[in-house]
This record gives C-alpha cells, structure tokens and sequence, in this order.
C-alpha cells in the first residue's frame, strides 16, 4: 500500500469513527421509538419542524436533530417495509447529511440508507431532490420508499418524461397518482433523473410568466449513482434547441425585400458606428411588401432583427472587402490584416444574410434555446450529496469539481466474493472462444453467470457465439429499462445466462436463487472498460451483503483499451508472441499496460471534462445573471421605471456617441430619435439651440417622457404595464438566444485561433465578455426602439403558451378603425 493509500485509508477510517457515538446515540432512541404509535410517529414529525423554527433561546438545527431523526425514520422504516437500517446504513446517512459521496458497495442497500438524510433535510420544507439514473428508478424508489415517509408525514414525488406522479397509498397500481409538474416539485421529497431536473431548470427560464415556473429554489440534492450522473454523462451539456429551417427562408426572403429601401428615406446609415435604423417609413415599406400589418407585433423581435441583418448585410457590408465569396461561400477578411479567414462566421445571423445576399446556400442554423452542463447544474444546489459502490478511483474529480469528499463506508457483512485475475489472449476471436467455453462450463453446473460488455454491438456479438453453442441467454442494451429491470432481477437464478452492457439494469438488486452452494453469482467482463470505476461496477454485481460470488476479466491484445492505448510493447508482443489464440497468455506486462491504459484515458477523459467545463463556467456567469434579471422581470408588478431609465441611457448613448468629435451631428440624433418614438418634424431646429451634450439629452429626455405619457393614455386601462414587461422580457429572451448562438460560434472560431499561439480559453473568456456587453446594449436599444410601437395584442394579455411566440390574436387592416374603440385609424393609433 503506498503511503498516499494509507494516509486516505486512515483518513477514512477517522471519520467513520468520529460518527460512531452518533450512531449510538440513534441506537439508544430505539427502545423508546418502538413504543411509539403511527399516530406519534407522525406527531414527532410535527414537533421536530416546530423545533427547527422555534425561536427558543437554544435553536435546534438538523445537526441537533439528526438522531432522533434517524432512529425515527428506522422506526418507520420497520413497520412499512420490515426492514430495520443497518448500523453502516446509519453512517451512510450521516456522510450523506455532511454533504459527501458516500461509497458503499452495491446491494448494500443505499435506497434505504438515504431516507434517513432524505427525511431529515426535508423537514424545513425547502424540498429534497433525489437525482436516479432513470425514470423507472425514480419510480421504483418513490414507490418503494414512499411508505416509509407516509407513514412520517411526508409527501414523496416523482418526476418522469413529460409526467408527474405523487405516493399515494389509496392508488392501487404502483401507489403513483398523476400530478401537475410543479406540484411534484411542492412535495416534500422528489425523486427524477438528471435530465428531467435539468431540462425542467431550462425551461423554467425560457417561461412567460411566474406561473409557469415548477421548480423551487434549489436547496439539497443527493445523486444516486453519483459517479454515473457527474461524471460519465457529464460530458455533454443539457442542450434545448429547435432546428430552424424558417430562419433560413427568412434570410432569403429579407434579401430579396432589402435593396427595394432607399437610403435616408428608408433607412439612414451610421457608417461610423456600423450600425443602420429603419424608418417609419422604411417599416411601412417592409410591412406593405409582406403583407403585414405591423411587423412588431406580428413578426416579432426576432423578425424584426433578420431584417435589420439583412439590411446591414447589404449596406454595410461591402463584397470583396469585408468578405469573399469563394466555392460557394462567404469567407470573412480579416478587418486589420486583410486576410481570409475561412470556417469563422460573423454572429447574429449576420453570415447567414450575407449568404442569403450573395446568393450562395445559407446555413441551416439549430437555434440553441438554453444550455447548462450538469456541473453548473448541480453546483447551483447550495448542499449535494451523493452515493455509489464506485467513487473513490473519481475521488479527485469529485473534489476539484464538486467539492465532494468521498467517504468509505464498511459494508455490513464480510465481502467473500473472488476476483480472479484477467485472462489474456491473443485476438479477439480466441477471446470470445475462451469466454463461451467458461460460460458453458459455468451453466452446465447451473451457476448463474452475468457477462458485461462495453458496447451493444459486442452484446449481439457475443450473443451470436453463445447461439451457436446452444446457450440459452438473456440480453440487454439498456434501452428499456423497466424491462430490463424485470429480467436482471433474474440474473441470480440457477442457470441464468444474462448479456448486458454495463449500464443496463443498474441500480436493480440481484437476489441469488437457491445458487449459494454453487458459487453465487459469476461475473464475466469481456473487455476493460475505459474507467476503473466501470470495471468496479460490474464485479460489484456479485457478492452482494456477504454472498458468495466471484468476477473476471477476459481481455485480448486486439481490444480497443489494448490497441489505442496499449503502447508499442503490446504491439511488439502481438507479433513475437507464438501461442494459440484461444489459449490464455500469462503475462505481467499486460495487465500492467491494462492499468496504465486506464490511467491515461481517465486522464484524458478527466480534461475533456474540465474543458467542457472551463468553457461553460464562462456561460455560467452570464447565464445566472440572465436568468436572475428576467426572474426578476417576472416577479415584479411594475418594471415601468427599469424601462424609462432605459431610454434615459440610450438617448444618452446616442447623444455621447454623436458629439464626440466636431461639427455635432444634429442630424444624425435627431433621425435616431424620430425612428425611436413621434418626435416633432422640426426635431433638428430645436437641438441646434444647444450647446452642451447634457442639455441636448435632457431635452430629448423630456421629449420621450411626454411622448411615453401620450402612450400610456392611448394604451388604455393600464395595459401599458402589460406592454412594459413584455417588451422587456421577450427583448431579453429573444437576444439571449442570438447570444447563446453567437457564443457557440465564438467557441468554434477562437479553436482556429490557438494556430495563433493564442490561448483558445483565454481568447472565448474575453471575446465572451465583449460579446456580453453588447447583449447588454442590444437589449437596451431594442426594448427602447420597440417600446413605443408595440401596442398589446390578445394572446399576450392572456400570457401565452409556454415557449410560443405572441402573435397577433385577429388582422386589423392598416386603415381599419383602430379596435380600441379611439376612433382614429389603426395605422394612426395602435398600429403605429
Ligand atoms: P444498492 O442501491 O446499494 O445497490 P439497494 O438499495 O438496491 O442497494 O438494496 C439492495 C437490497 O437490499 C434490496 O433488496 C433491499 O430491500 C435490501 N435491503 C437494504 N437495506 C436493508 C435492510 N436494512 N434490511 C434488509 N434488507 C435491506
Ligand atoms: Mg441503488
């Protein structure tokens, strides 16, 4: 044992220690809790939420709590299930409670070891999430578990894909009654995947109203299989997109409409700023050409925004200059040193306009709507726990990544299950030969063996070997679990043949049936997973709470751990090597290269993790600072003063940004300020008489306040608070989105720039920023350019469906009395 081993084994066996006097603690409650009756149990439930509130001069915390707690739900857990929490149980709860990852082995029974922190935690009514590896684990354990908090006074939930169920003990199938999403959320305790959990936190985000919302504030999340779910899937980030073949036609459609708009009457041009501004009546042009009434309110946002590309494309963007087109596509010159710079794509769909603009096929885009990886995800919970029979090979990560600290856990009875060491072949073809001679062997006795596989091809691979022998055999590819979950239940049975890939059926108990005299339980591996901790998880299948059992490894030099990774000693040993290719090959060097293959894949898996994450840390930040201000923006009853100070800044902005050199562009801030709300024909007059910046914006501030005054009185029955949020909040979602997509591309395109000797991460963390600022900037000027020609159509008054654009809820023609009942024409009053 090397002195690092030992240091953490003693470590270990500390904390184990120092929670021992706890346990016995939990343990002298028994006499007096058995006493109890149902009734008192629920009672004592009662009293312990009262003791955390309690003002009393000593306040009681769920630390002071814990085992009365504890010995309370093993009494509970005694008369609903007939099982009494082992002592090692009661440590398990405690790490959990402690906020670590609790390794403890498989079939120690960790479902039930986690009602006891479950219980616990949830008694401040804050909600406990318990995180499963799938839907039907996160039924089965609500089911299985649901009577023990029942019994206690707690309501227990699950989530599944697009369902909800509550414990109800009245319902005869699976005691599971159907329930809205956020009522799942309300109880007490939730059991879900990862992905219902995640996907729920985006949509929530993307939601129109409070209402739609379902989850609560995050508080304390234990993970089943905590190494599956943090680590092995946290690879790829939770993504909500649609594919967005509209948005292609749209380019194409606004390419053809812009050169019909004229310059200055149209639209006026900033050169300087790059920036050109729609008039009133380039609008009207744009509508009448669609056919549309008012391009705002029936095209929206994100409508509006194409056509603004569409018109910078073909104004500010000048063919061989700013761009090339080449093989049928758009190539970007660099601005400062004029050269091309193939694969990078300007953002904002602005590529995709000068596409459309030269004609050449236009990139169909994927519109990412939200996006989080499981680290951030999680990390969002202000307590985590987790449990796995595998975590302490993750031990690093789990601490750099999560802080988790990783805590040992004694299994309840003796572990007497034998881990043979690999057998080793030649080719993979002598393997498989090898492995369906040993199952034979293994099956004529009637010894029941589970055989793992890294793939579903090599489980039907196998599979066909097995056939041609006769082998009766069961075989799995985790793609249904409930099923799968039925037939591994079986893999202990006398003469069971079960293939599985090493996910399916995992967290399902293998009981042995009636097999203990013949050795228990056999495990064969047919090939080293990439990661110890897989290999783990597959002996760990057998051997369960002191069984008899044994595992081994059948590995050949051809494997794809041995080829890719097995270094040029394998390779030399492959040629020299002179022995049969179904005879096993005794060799020290193999299962060393074995070793350090792993090693340096979970290394390398350990860094595509953390890049993933280093790049989604830069995200993170926006995205809490998103979420948190459009949070914010639905909470609130009235958001009219965030949105007056918003024209105040832009009108400022423009005013700034005009003035900066000599003569003062008169001109310029007073077309802006035409196009932003009704200003007076002779805007540019009045402004002359000025002198200074300040008095310029002041005055021009007074304008849009008078002009906002005259809206609130067109908009009537105060409406125009209806109108405020929503312009905000669709600014804000709509721009967001752009920017999600525009930070994807600025991820591809900074991975060119490491040719560059430039530091890609570095590059994204401060393009990222810039880019962010001017999402920033572009809500504020859209929400300022938009607020005064929104008026509010039907369907927004009713809050919209969840993530569905706000359409209009009937055409009124331009010329058609306005439906406010104002008497004027449409175009002269709402429509405007
Ligand atoms: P794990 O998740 O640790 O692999 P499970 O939670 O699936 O284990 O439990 C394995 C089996 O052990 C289940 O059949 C469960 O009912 C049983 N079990 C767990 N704890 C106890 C206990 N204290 N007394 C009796 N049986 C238990
Ligand atoms: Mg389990």
């Amino acid at each position: 044992m090397s002195f690092l081993n030992k240091f953490l084994g003693d470590a270990n066996e500390r904390q184990i220690k120092n929670i021992q006097p706890i346990i016995d603690k939990i343990n002298q409650l028994e006499p007096k809790f058995e006493r109890f009756s149902d009734e008192q149990i629920k009672e004592k439930t009662k009293e312990f939420k009262q003791r955390l509130n309690s003002s009393a001069r000593r306040k009681e915390t769920l630390d002071s709590l814990l085992p009365e707690a504890f010995a309370l739900v093993r009494e509970a857990a005694k008369r609903t299930l007939n099982q009494r929490h082992f002592d090692v149980q009661l440590i398990g709860g405690v790490v959990l409670h402690q906020g670590k990852i609790t390794e403890m082995k498989t079939g120690e029974g960790k479902t039930l070891t986690a009602t006891l922190t479950i219980y616990l935690n949830a008694l401040n009514g804050k909600g406990v999430h318990v995180i499963t590896v799938n839907d039907y684990l996160a039924r089965r354990d609500v089911n299985w578990m649901g009577p023990i908090y029942n019994l206690l006074g707690l309501s227990s939930a699950c989530l599944n894909h697009q369902k909800s169920y509550i414990f109800n003990s009245q319902v005869e199938i699976e005691n599971l009654k159907e329930i809205p999403r956020k009522e799942a959320y309300l109880a007490d305790i939730t059991y879900g995947t990862n992905n219902e959990f995640g996907f729920d936190y985006l949509r929530d985000n993307m939601a129109p109203n409070l209402e739609m919302m379902v989850q609560r504030e995050p508080y304390f999340a234990i993970i089943d299989e905590v190494d599956s779910v943090l680590i092995d899937e946290a690879r790829t980030p939770l993504i909500i997109s649609m594919p967005d073949a509209e948005s292609t036609k749209m380019y194409q459609q606004f390419s053809q409409i812009v050169p019909q708009l004229k310059e200055n009457n149209d639209y006026n041009v900033d050169e300087k700023a790059r920036a050109v501004t729609l008039t009133e009546d380039g609008i009207a042009k744009v509508e009448k050409i669609l056919g549309m009434d008012n391009i705002y309110e029936q095209g929206g946002i994100r409508y509006v925004h194409h056509l603004e590309q569409a018109l910078r494309a073909r104004v500010l963007f000048k063919k061989d200059s700013h761009y090339v087109v080449k093989d049928g596509q758009v190539i970007i010159v660099d601005d400062f040193t004029g050269r091309l710079m193939p694969g990078r794509r300007y953002s904002d769909g602005l590529h995709q306009a000068l596409e459309a603009k030269e004609k050449v096929s236009v990139q169909q885009e994927s519109r990412t709507l939200a996006s989080v990886t499981f680290q951030n995800y999680f990390r969002m919970y202000p307590k985590l726990a987790g449990m796995t029979g595998t975590a302490v090979t993750s031990a690093e990560e789990f601490h750099k990544v999560y802080n988790l600290e990783v805590v040992i856990v004694p299994t309840n009875k003796k572990m007497i299950r034998q881990d043979l060491p690999d057998s080793v072949y030649k080719t993979e073809n002598g393997k498989f030969q090898a492995i369906v001679r040993e199952v034979k062997e293994k099956h004529e006795k009637g010894q029941p063996v589970l055989i793992g596989t890294v793939s579903i091809e090599k489980n039907e691979l196998l599979s066909s070997y097995l056939k041609k022998q006769g082998i009766a055999h069961q075989i799995l590819n985790a793609k249904n679990h409930e099923q799968e979950a039925k037939i591994i239940a079986q893999a202990g049975q006398k003469g069971a043949v079960t293939v599985a890939t090493n996910m399916a059926g995992r967290g399902v108990d293998i009981v042995l049936g009636g097999t203990v005299e013949l050795g228990g339980l056999h495990v064969i591996g047919t090939e080293r997973h990439e990661a110890r901790r897989i290999d783990d998880q597959l002996r760990g299948r057998s051997g369960r709470q002191g069984d008899p059992g044994s595992s081994q490894f059948f590995v050949s030099l051809e494997d794809d751990l041995m080829r890719i990774f097995g270094g040029d000693r394998v390779k030399s040993m492959m040629d020299t090597l002179k022995v049969p290719e179904d005879q096993p090959i005794e060799n020290k060097l193999v299962s060393k290269a074995i070793e350090s293959a792993q090693g340096k894949i979970e290394g390398h898996n350990f860094d595509i993790r953390n890049h993933v994450l280093e790049y989604d840390d830069v995200m993170n930040k926006q995205r809490e600072a998103i979420y948190s201000k459009r949070k914010e923006i639905l909470t609130k009853k009235n958001v009219k003063s965030e949105v007056l100070e918003m024209i105040d800044n832009e009108i400022k902005k423009i005013v700034n940004f005009h003035t900066q050199n000599e003569p003062w562009n008169y001109k310029e801030i007073s077309e802006i300020a035409k196009s932003i709300f009704q200003a007076p024909d002779d805007l540019e007059q009045k402004l002359k008489e000025f002198k200074n910046q300040e008095q310029i914006s002041d005055y021009l501030i007074e304008l849009t306040q008078e002009a906002y005054q005259k809206k609130e009185k067109e908009v009537e029955n105060g409406n125009m608070r209806k109108i405020e949020k929503f312009v905000l909040l669709r600014s804000v979602d709509s721009l967001w989105m752009d920017h999600l997509d525009s930070m994807d591309h600025l991820r591809d395109s900074v991975r060119l720039r490491a040719y560059g000797q430039k530091d890609p991460l570095v590059e994204y963390k401060n393009e990222g920023i810039k880019m962010f600022q001017r999402l920033l900037d572009s809500i504020q000027s859209t929400v300022v350019n938009t607020i005064y020609k929104v008026s509010l159509a039907p369907a927004a008054q009713q809050g919209a469906v969840r993530s569905q654009p706000v359409r209009a809820g009937q055409k009124v023609g331009r010329n058609d009395p306005c439906p406010c009942g104002s008497n004027k024409k449409y175009k002269k009053c709402h429509g405007r």
